[in-house]
C-alpha cells in the first residue's frame, strides 16, 4: 500500500517521507499523486483537522492518504496557540512572524514558566472510508531567542533539554518529536489493522 501524504508544508513532507521510509512504508506527496488541495481547517481539535485533510486527499486521489495536524500548546498561554499555531500571527503569517509573536507574548517569563508541548495528530483514511487517528506529543519549553538553522516552523524556539529542535540532526529530532512518535504509533496500529493484507486480497 502506498500512502499519499496530505500536506503542502515542505518541512512536514520531508519528515513524513523520511520517517515512513524508515518504518518500511511507501509514501508519495499529494502533489506527486496529482492532488492540489487547500483544506480549510475548521476542526476544534488536532484530530478533527487531521481527519479533514486525510479524508479530502483520499477522496481526491482515490488512494490511501495520511495527514498530520500539529501545533504548539504553551502552558503560560493556557494551551494556545494549539490548533491556531500556523495562523498565530494572522491568516497568512510567516514562520518568522509567528515566532516573533510568541516570543513577545512570553516576554521575560522565567524558564520554569516557559513549558510547552508539540502535538501531532496523524489520521489515515482509505478510499472506502476506513480510518483511524493516533497522537504523539513532545514536551519542551520556549526559549528566549532563536537558536539553530535546521528544521522548520517553530523549531528555532522549541527547546528539549539544552538544544532547540533546529539544533538537532534529522535523526535526533525524529527520535523524540511529536511527529516521530505519532508516525511510529501509526505504523504499529497499521500492523494491528492488517490493512496491507486486506488491500492485497
Ligand atoms: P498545520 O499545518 O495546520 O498542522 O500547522 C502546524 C503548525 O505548527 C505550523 O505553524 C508549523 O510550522 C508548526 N509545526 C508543526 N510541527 C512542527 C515542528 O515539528 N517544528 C516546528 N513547527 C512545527
Amino acid at each position: 500500500m502506498e500512502w499519499v501524504i496530505a500536506t503542502n508544508n515542505k518541512g512536514k513532507l520531508a519528515e513524513f517521507a523520511r520517517i515512513l521510509e524508515a518504518l518500511g512504508l511507501r509514501a508519495v506527496s499529494q502533489r506527486e499523486a496529482g492532488v492540489c488541495l487547500e483544506v480549510e481547517e475548521t476542526g476544534k481539535t488536532f484530530e478533527e483537522n487531521a481527519y479533514l485533510k486525510a479524508a479530502a486527499a483520499a477522496k481526491a486521489s482515490g488512494r490511501p492518504a495520511v495527514a498530520d495536524d500539529s501545533g504548539l500548546e504553551v502552558d503560560a498561554l493556557g494551551g494556545l496557540p494549539g490548533v491556531y499555531t500556523a495562523r498565530y500571527a494572522g491568516e497568512h503569517a510567516t514562520d518568522g512572524q509567528n515566532i516573533d509573536k510568541l516570543l513577545a507574548a512570553l516576554g521575560d517569563l522565567p524558564e520554569d514558566q516557559r513549558g510547552a508541548r508539540f502535538v501531532s495528530a496523524i489520521c489515515c483514511v482509505l478510499p472506502d472510508g476506513r480510518s483511524f487517528t493516533v497522537r504523539g506529543e513532545c514536551e519542551g519549553r520556549i526559549g528566549f531567542a532563536r537558536a539553530g538553522e535546521g528544521g522548520f516552523g517553530y523549531d528555532p524556539v522549541f527547546f528539549v533539554g539544552e538544544r532547540s529542535f533546529a539544533q538537532l540532526s534529522a535523526a535526533e529530532k525524529d527520535a523524540c518529536s511529536h511527529r516521530g512518535k505519532a508516525l511510529r504509533a501509526f505504523a504499529a496500529r497499521l500492523r494491528e489493522q492488517n490493512w496491507e493484507q486486506t488491500a492485497a486480497d
